[in-house]
């Protein structure tokens, strides 16, 4: 099984931000060379158009610019496949139908990471809550180490990142045998920036405690052809060969539309496991029937539930904490006071009476699932409920909590 393991690195403390920062840019050079390379040379006679060739041209290129020499040389490979893998992205985009352009060249804004696979790293000095990151050509950056890569784990590949907030990250790409899964990570060890809120939305699917939004899956065109092969399906004569094979059409269309929501759910559900350690969403067996049509609401309950079991399942599997919080009052109470307030559904901004914080009704409703999620009723207790009275706040600044500042 593969597993994505990330730490908060600290190349600042050290003095080694400028160094990552221009091996990082030597890799964007680098991406955009291949990207150069692929649209202008033939494919037959120069080794380009795929990742595997194409890294038969990286001793010339160290020749011709010596700078492509002074990073790891399997890094630079990771960096043309990287190339390749946004190229098969865009083609499978084009497949499902969609409008895509030539990738483009990337600025020092739009390329922010880069990759060593199999060699170049290693992690060293993992007893206590930090631990020790060597990059080859960059030197030991520190990492607050809050929770144990497996000892059986063989660690694949590693990934330094510096997310728009400036904060750095390093993931690991970790293979571990099939029978083990990694423990979780102790939950008094957890920032609040590595947990998550996540409201289930009518507009959106989900949206986050820091904002981020993901669409409902549309489905119209799979439900109208469903709708037509039922009336299809109306008209035969039952049990007749044609009502048969007419059947068969109704369960097809039927089986598309499940499975395209399990590879959505899938999808979804993965990215919030490995991208946090603490995903908080509401408890839909105590959810009231509140909002909505009574049908439309069932059947997206349905669907919640069948995402929430996903989610618990994927948790178990990567090692990430999901905790289901009382749903009753998330959307009226407001993130920022606490003072509840009764809205419609209509009214898509919470705007606080008693404080006057505004903000998207959905985003408050996420931050109200998060702060119930990080408080300390259940075995052990978050770091960041040192700051349980200003929790709020803790979850009002997303990435990061504010209150820390003031200390
Ligand atoms: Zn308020």
């Amino acid at each position: 099984m593969k597993y994505t393991f990330r730490y908060r690195a600290y190349p600042d403390r050290v003095g080694l931000t400028s160094d990552v920062e221009s091996h990082i840019d030597i890799h964007r050079q680098a991406y955009n060379y291949t990207r150069y390379e692929y649209q202008t040379l033939e494919s037959e006679t120069h080794n380009v158009g795929s990742a595997y060739q194409h890294h038969d041209r990286l001793p010339q290129w160290k020749d011709e610019f010596p700078l492509f020499g002074e990073v790891h040389s399997k890094a630079l490979q990771a960096t043309v496949k990287r190339f390749y893998s946004n190229l098969s992205g865009l083609s499978e985009l084009k497949e499902n139908g969609q409008t895509v352009g030539m990738l483009r060249w990337k600025p020092p804004r739009e390329f922010q990471s880069m990759t060593y696979s199999q060699s170049g790293f290693k992690l060293k000095n993992t007893s206590g809550q930090t631990a020790t990151l060597w990059l080859s050509g960059v030197g030991d950056i520190p990492i607050r180490y809050h929770r144990d890569v497996p000892p059986n784990a063989t660690i694949k590949q590693v990934t330094i990142k510096k997310e728009s907030t400036g904060e750095w990250f390093v993931s690991f790409g970790l293979d571990l045998p099939a029978d083990t899964v990694p423990s979780k990570p102790a939950l008094s060890e957890i920032e609040p920036q590595e947990c998550v809120g996540v409201d289930l939305g009518i507009t959106n699917y989900i949206h986050t405690s820091e904002n981020l939004t993901v669409d409902t899956l549309d489905l119209s065109d799979e439900y109208d052809r469903l709708r037509r092969e039922q009336r299809d399906l109306a008209r035969k004569e039952h049990g007749s060969h044609n009502w048969e094979d007419q059947r068969r059409k109704v369960a097809k269309a039927n089986r598309k539309i499940k499975r395209k929501v399990t590879d959505f759910q899938h999808k979804l559900t993965t990215w919030l496991v490995t991208e946090y350690d603490l995903v908080a969403v509401e408890n839909l067996d105590v959810k009231p029937l509140l909002e909505d049509s009574y049908n439309a609401k069932n059947k997206q309950d349905a669907a919640w539930s069948r995402f929430i079991r996903l989610l618990e399942y994927k948790a178990e599997l990567h090692g990430t904490h999901v905790v289901t919080v009382n749903p009753a009052g998330t959307t009226k109470e407001c993130a920022s006071c606490g003072v509840a307030t009764e809205k419609p559904l209509w009214v898509r901004e919470h705007s606080c009476p008693a404080c006057g914080h505004t903000q998207d009704r959905d985003l408050n409703a996420a931050k109200n699932i998060l702060t119930r999620g990080l408080k300390p009723d259940r075995s052990g207790t978050l770091r960041s409920n040192a700051h349980a009275d200003c929790a709020p706040y803790v979850v009002a600044s997303a990435r990061g909590c504010r209150c820390k500042a003031r200390r």
